[in-house]
């Protein structure tokens, strides 16, 4: 979990002022200049409360999306939610406060660990492909330090779109996060590694799984070539600030990148409605 947070630019966590959890200065949804509610489906808890993300909703006027980690315990993180029990708890705990209530899907195995009749009671799920398969097929932590994807970029790219390609057909998520992110060592080749023909097979895939992609404030992606290939294809988008327990972080970015884009309310994501959850709906590649 450090890792993850050092990686994203994130301060210690700690206890923190109201006045101190969203920048002064940072874009509201009032000021957005875009034809839709601005909602942000990527804020993690941890040492904040709910209370504060409440608050912090009422000085920015955007509607957060809370989630916890879900899936086995195998995936390492201080909080994982693995059965209904446990996740019944937590949409408890956010029920009737104003946000909406999800879950971050970690690895491929987590269907299995949940009741159909509970999981269906988060408002969404979302995932992204920072946990990989390892040489022996074990899972890592692709962001971690100690992880090597080897010196060859174009061999890392052929097993990671056939990775996300795998993801997103595995399992029934609403929100791909993160997009197009790549590990650090290739970071300054993303642009050219993510060619036409991989965003293709990408976007097709969020096509066909009925999945939208997160425009991501914490990593500034997907690309605006990216954007406008989905958007063509009637993928929906949702913004993410990927706020990990510090503060509220803003989503200035997502929304200049929205603007830009040309982005309208048709083009956004909203939850599934009860019946229609992709948990209920999607057949998967098994
Ligand atoms: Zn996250």
């Amino acid at each position: 979990m450090a890792t993850r947070r050092e990686f994203l630019g994130g301060a210690a966590a700690g206890v923190i002022a109201a006045s101190q959890l969203f920048p002064a200065n940072a874009q509201t949804a009032a000021q957005s200049g875009l034809d839709f509610p601005i909602e942000d489906y990527h804020v993690h808890l941890n040492s904040m409360t709910i209370e504060q993300v409440v608050a912090a909703s009422k000085q920015t006027g955007i509607k957060y999306g809370v989630m916890e980690h879900v899936g086995t315990k195998e995936n390492q993180y201080p909080n994982m939610l693995s059965d209904d029990k446990e996740l019944l708890a937590w949409i408890d705990k956010l029920k009737g406060q104003g946000v909406y209530i999800g879950g971050q899907a970690e690895w491929i195995d987590w269907v299995p660990c949940f009741s159909k009749d509970v999981f269906c009671q988060l408002d969404y799920i979302l995932t992204d492909s920072w946990t990989v398969r390892d040489a022996n097929g074990k899972r890592i932590k692709a962001f971690s330090g100690g992880y090597d994807p080897g010196d060859d970029a174009e061999a890392f790219m052929k097993w990671y779109v056939d990775w996300i390609v795998e993801i997103l057909e595995k399992t029934p998520l609403d929100i791909w996060a993160h997009p197009l992110w790549v590990t650090r060592r290739f970071n300054p080749q993303l642009e050219k590694l993510w060619t036409e023909e991989r965003m293709r097979r990408v976007v097709t895939t969020l096509k066909n799984t009925n999945t939208a992609v997160e425009i991501d404030s914490s990593i500034k992606q997907p690309t605006m070539p990216f954007i406008k290939m989905a958007k063509a294809e009637g993928v929906k988008f949702s913004f993410g600030g990927s706020s990990q327990g510090a503060r509220v972080n803003p989503i200035d970015w997502s929304i200049a990148t929205a603007k830009e884009a040309g982005l309208t309310r048709n083009d956004m994501f909203h939850p599934a409605p009860p019946g229609r959850k992709p948990i209920q709906i999607r057949k998967l590649r098994t």
